[in-house]
């Protein structure tokens, strides 16, 4: 069990991976100014990156469980 304050602003909206469950790292380009997110799991492939906002990476998120969901099944 590890506790890291730096994503306690993230965690209040849940982010998790869609594929494993695993907790996502969100940030920000400071080239392209856009926000992307990318799980932390090593060999878990998920990510998502050229939001224009912390709250769009984050409905990318969501699309991206859906999308999988429907593919897995
Ligand atoms: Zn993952």
């Amino acid at each position: 069990m590890t506790r890291s304050r730096d994503h306690a602003g993230d965690m209040r909206w849940g982010w998790t991976c869609p594929r494993c469950g695993t907790d996502v790292s969100v940030g920000r380009d400071s080239e392209t100014e856009t926000f992307w997110w990318k799980c932390t799991e090593d060999g878990c492939l998920a990510v998502g990156f050229g939001f224009a906002s912390r709250r769009r990476a984050r409905i990318a998120v969501r699309d991206y469980r859906e999308r999988y969901q429907r593919i897995y099944r």
